[in-house]
């Protein structure tokens, strides 16, 4: 067996049936959770930078030190659950100095509840897409697809702890990897402590959740959707620096630069009050007002904001 066929299968078995794992380009790795997160690896000559660090329902170190013998930062694009799960599995953690003091308390159980029933959810509509794609359509790979949430309303073991941050990524901050370093775009809206991050020379956007290629969640009580627009808009203005983009929600972990303007001009007709808006619900439970255009939605705060953590149906 090859060096190259023994990696992949050290790979594989450190991804333990949950992580897909996948070279997009040289030394920038995929640890995808499909359907919820997608993880970003990026190897330099010197240090590797883990961009997230996904749900922590299972242990995402062992994958990461299969692919790589070198040094690895934690670099967050912001401090939402679904991007910390693993942060705890490692020792250098860098954010916006507004993600410090988030990042330092365990995530509360009730949200991770909300979030299995969500997941369940989705669970429960993944056969007849999943069917439809292999009969026609051929959107996911085989190894790309949903794979069953490993933790249950009834068997929850599921728990995010603390983990101890370095607030570096001011706007401008640059990660030095060796041969590519990685640049923090302060992009607030989404969260206030939102960075997107651009590897340079290679011209790949790392968008966190300020880009999605489906719902883009602006209706957390810390989001802020000016500062959005105006994140949106300046992501747009780097198009012409990047070639892809890389993304962490719903089922396509890629899109072309042109997308960014898309989402600038959606935050920017959604402000001037010529978006259409239907009601949806979020991934805690929570209601939200979406508004829809071609290939992604924005979620806004719903008119309603009643607490419905306590069981009521969805
Ligand atoms: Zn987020
Ligand atoms: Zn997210």
């Amino acid at each position: 067996m090859g060096h190259r066929e023994q990696q992949l299968d050290e790979i594989s078995e450190a991804a333990g049936g949950w992580f897909r794992v996948r070279e997009v380009e040289p030394g920038i790795w995929l640890l995808a959770e499909p359907p919820h997160v997608n993880t970003w690896l990026v190897v330099g000559s010197d240090r590797a930078a883990l961009i997230d660090s996904g749900l922590g329902v299972r242990p995402i170190r062992p994958v990461v030190e299969a692919i790589t013998d070198l040094p690895v930062l934690v670099v967050n694009t912001h401090s939402h659950f679904d991007h910390i799960g693993g942060n705890h599995e490692f020792d250098q953690i860098l954010i916006h100095p507004d993600g410090v003091a988030r990042v330092a308390n365990d995530v509360p159980r009730e949200l991770l509840r909300e979030y299995i029933e969500y997941a369940e959810e989705m669970e429960r509509s993944l056969p007849s897409y999943l069917a439809a794609d292999r009969k026609f359509f051929f959107s996911l790979a085989a190894a790309d697809q949903p794979r069953k949430f490993p933790v249950s309303l009834d068997n929850n073991t599921w728990q995010i702890p603390g983990s101890s941050a370095n607030g570096v990524l001011r706007d401008g901050y640059v990660v030095d990897l060796g041969g590519r370093t990685l640049r923090a775009i302060a992009t607030p809206g989404h969260s206030p402590d939102h960075v997107a991050l651009l590897l340079e020379p290679d011209g790949v956007l790392f968008a966190g959740d300020a880009v999605s290629t489906g719902a883009i969640y602006v209706q957390w009580p810390e989001s802020d959707i000016e500062s959005f627009a105006n994140s949106a808009e300046r992501l747009a203005g780097l198009a012409s620096d990047v070639h892809v983009v890389l993304v962490h929600h719903w089922l396509r972990y890629a899109t072309l630069p042109f997308f960014l303007r898309e989402v600038a001009d959606g935050a920017h007709d959604l402000l001037s009050g010529r978006a259409n808006f239907r009601p949806n619900r979020d991934c805690a439970g929570q209601s939200v007002r979406e508004a829809v255009f071609d290939e992604f939605s924005i979620f806004l705060p719903g008119e309603e904001m009643v607490n419905e953590s306590e069981g009521v149906g969805r």
